[in-house]
């Protein structure tokens, strides 16, 4: 597998001067990069990793539609809300239990690892025993103590970038994770709040080059939050993937306008399939990129 070594220790130099309390996020000639195994594969160890499923879990039919979709067009792992943070007290707030044992279902009869956000530190028990990995979203990137309990799961934990928070604040909540005994962190870019309003966030693919350039831990992009818009998903993807993005986490949907949620960012399993086809020569590009940069570096 071809690891790109992005990032020098003299660029990581003041990085940790500021992070001298808490080294253990930054890249270290100890450590240049954390591997997450999950079931029979590895985020961040060189294979492009594609998370897809449906914002929320919705029905039996619709997630079993959607895993089986998902996983013929190359994804490894099933997403869906269980526990849905809703911007709302009236929108859809997930099917909590039911949507669980749904996700465990998916697993068993697709094989794919199952995603799923926790949100309170009262359900990290229950939902570690459904999920491969837990999911703490943007709105939960400061809940020190959800942070806490989660990593102590020992399940790997998928971080989203708060909305306003700074890499180096992103970077303090991985630390939180580390420190508690858990060194299986995925970094997720989802976009931030900014006074630029034509995408529902703006995407900052410069954070992932920063991140790749300054932490060992893997990061993936999730172009879906990013972009609010279907239509722009794929172009975000191959930014991603040309920021030096390890994988994405992308909301797939059988039908999605009538989704419960997020279903204006969507794609159906068609846009999905052409998404992931139309990355091939952008991957492709990637790995040869890194194997130049290698040889360069002798
Ligand atoms: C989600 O993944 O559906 C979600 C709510 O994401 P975020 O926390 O990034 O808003
Ligand atoms: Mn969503």
């Amino acid at each position: 597998m071809i690891l790109p070594r992005i990032g020098s220790l003299e660029v990581c130099g003041s990085w940790h001067e500021r992070f001298a309390e808490s080294p253990d996020v930054l890249k270290s000639t100890r450590r240049e990069h954390t591997v997450v195994s999950v079931l029979d594969f590895e985020i961040g160890g060189g294979e492009f990793v594609t998370v897809a499923g449906p914002c929320s879990v919705e029905t039996e039919a619709q997630l079993m539609a959607t895993a089986r979709h998902v996983c013929c067009a190359g994804a490894r792992v099933l997403r869906g809300g269980a526990f849905k943070p809703r911007s709302s007290p009236y929108s859809f707030q997930g099917l909590g239990l039911e949507g669980l044992k749904l996700l465990a279902r998916a697993r068993q009869q697709t094989g794919l690892a199952v995603v799923t956000e926790v949100m309170s530190e009262s359900d990290v028990g229950l939902v570690a025993e459904y999920a491969d990995i837990l999911q703490i979203g943007s709105r939960s990137m400061e809940n020190f103590s959800l942070l806490e309990a989660a990593a102590r799961s020992g399940k790997p934990i998928l971080l989203k970038r708060g909305m306003v928070a700074t890499v180096a604040d992103f970077l303090r909540s991985a630390q939180c994770v580390l420190e508690n005994g858990n060194p299986n962190v995925i970094l997720c870019e989802r976009g931030i709040r900014t006074f630029e309003n034509s995408l529902r966030n703006t995407f900052d693919a410069a954070s992932i080059a920063v991140l790749k350039e300054v932490s060992h831990l893997p990061v993936i992009a999730d172009p879906s939050h990013a972009a609010g818009r279907r239509e722009l998903v794929p172009a975000l993807a191959r930014i991603a993937v040309a920021a030096g993005a390890d994988g994405l986490i992308v909301e797939v949907h059988p039908d999605p306008d009538t989704a419960w949620s997020d279903g204006e960012q969507s794609l159906d399993f068609a846009a999905f399939d052409r998404m992931m086809s139309d990355l091939r020569p952008w991957l492709a590009a990637r790995d040869s990129a890194v194997l130049y940069a290698e040889e360069a570096l002798g």
